[in-house]
């Protein structure tokens, strides 16, 4: 069976661009009836904290990328790190170096001046360990090929190589008895059984290091798959100054996690024209070899018309919890169940006129405020003299209706208006802007009935007198 794997380090924000690479684990595995699975990649103690690791799980889950087993924490396996790489030294496949950080620093500044690139020049891997000062301290070396060349086929990037010549023999446990990250990686990948390592492609160089140590072990070798960095808009490696980068900015912008994994996987996936696709979709139509060679930029205008797409796809109580999360804290409001209640109620409307969920809470906001509204400058306008008189004969119409359906208060309006002599506009404008304190708002029968007869009435109340 296919095993993918997604192996952040948890030492920050969950990056889009690792984001992307979870998603596409995640479907190759799924796509393929195998299973998709998370290491913490935590060896870095200083670096790693635990509240960045609960952003990942928390973004991996807010993205619906749940991995198939526990997660594995690399810092916890550290033993068998140590293990393979003495079983390395045992078989001859790598050696002690006793080389100090200054004996390496000579070595650099050596090579350098000599116009050799700065690598390990094997100093110790044919020498006698007992010419070592007794307790020195020591790396483990793993003993690199020293002619030929290596082959990656890789799914995406196609097949590369690199001389044998270009690598060094690498550190693969330090003198403190910490793997190195390149060790650690592999140990982990085969130990969890993975048959597919799918990552950003600046990680394409250590995989030609890593293949030293399957090599070495005589272990399988896992597919590779290097994916395209994703850039910003100006080509730029998508940064800060961009706009939103990191899984949590784009919660917090107001996303729906389906709008952001289906416009990441468009990006730099393709599929025909199609822009839009479930999950099921995803999954059934995803693999390897439409993803492009080259890095994607990053398109906020696309993303938010995604947005906007799936926004009026999701479910209105959902939205309406959405929408309370982000309007409390908010002292000018109620939120009450009543409250809740008339927002569900004009939540068909409300998704239709809203790029995000910070607009749909923005807009919807009118329902919990209290009497005097805060108008807008375009409300507080149409609200002149003329309009608060229409609006005080209006009232009592409005008052009269015995019972208030979509249907009564829509041929009050139309009667009133005509009976005024108006098009439906120039009453609906006013009244809209009386009862929501603003001049945009869904269907104006829709609004009136969310809110209630003794709300419409009260808040017309406080408009004209
Ligand atoms: N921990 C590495 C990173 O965060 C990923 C390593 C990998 O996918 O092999 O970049």
């Amino acid at each position: 069976t296919v095993r993918t794997r997604f192996a952040p380090s948890p030492t920050g924000l969950l990056h889009i661009g690792n984001a992307r690479a979870a998603l596409f684990n995640y479907l190759y595995a799924k796509h393929h009836h195998g299973e998709f699975l998370l290491r913490i990649e935590d060896t870095d103690r200083e670096r790693s904290t635990q509240e960045a690791v609960d952003v990942i799980l928390d973004g991996l889950a807010w993205m619906g990328l749940t991995p198939d087993e526990p997660p594995v924490f690399q810092s916890t396996r550290i033993k068998r790190h140590q293990e393979i790489a003495l079983h390395l030294l045992e078989t001859g496949k790598a050696y002690k170096c006793f080389c100090t950080p200054e004996d390496l620093a000579q070595m650099r500044a050596k090579a350098l001046a000599e116009g050799k690139p700065p690598r390990y020049n094997g100093y110790w891997r044919d020498r006698d360990p007992s010419e070592a000062p007794s307790n020195a301290p020591y790396t483990i070396r793993i003993k690199a090929p020293k002619e030929g060349e290596t082959v990656i086929q890789d799914l995406v990037q196609g097949e590369v190589t690199v001389a044998n010549i270009e690598m060094d023999d690498m550190i693969i446990l330090r003198a403190d008895g910490t793997p190195t990250y390149q060790h650690a990686v592999v140990c982990d990948d085969h130990d969890m059984n993975i048959t597919h390592v799918i990552r950003g492609d600046d990680h394409l160089t250590n995989s030609f290091r890593q293949l030293m140590i399957y090599r070495a072990m005589e272990w399988n070798i896992p597919k590779f798959a290097h994916l395209p960095l994703i850039h910003g808009p100006d080509g730029a490696k998508l940064s800060k100054r961009h706009g939103a980068s990191s899984v949590v900015e784009f919660r917090d912008e107001g996303y729906l996690p389906e709008a952001l994994c289906n416009y990441l996987l468009r990006l730099g996936w393709g599929h025909g024209d199609e822009e839009i696709l479930s999950r099921k979709d995803q999954i059934r139509l995803f693999d390897l070899d439409g993803v492009g060679r080259s890095p994607s930029r990053m398109d906020y205008a696309k993303l938010t018309h995604v947005n906007g797409y799936w926004l009026r796809q999701a479910d209105d109580v959902r939205l309406t919890k959405d929408v309370l999360s982000r309007l409390k804290g908010r002292k000018d409001l109620d939120l009450s169940q009543n409250n809740e209640q008339k927002i569900k109620l004009l939540m068909p409307g409300l998704k239709e006129r809203a790029k995000n969920l910070n607009e749909l809470a923005e807009n919807a906001s009118f329902l919990c405020m209290s009497i005097p509204l805060n108008f807008t400058d375009k409300a507080q306008k149409l609200l002149n003299e003329n309009n608060r008189a229409l609006l005080s004969k209006l009232v009592v119409e409005l008052n009269e209706l015995p019972e208030f359906t979509k249907e009564s208060v829509n041929s009050c309006l139309h009667a009133f208006a005509e009976k005024e002599n108006l098009k439906l506009g120039k009453v609906a404008q006013p009244l809209r802007a009386a009862v929501t304190g603003s001049t945009m708002s869904p269907g104006i029968d829709d609004t009136l009935l969310a809110l209630g007869k003794n709300e419409v009435l009260a808040r017309l109340g406080a408009v004209i007198n």
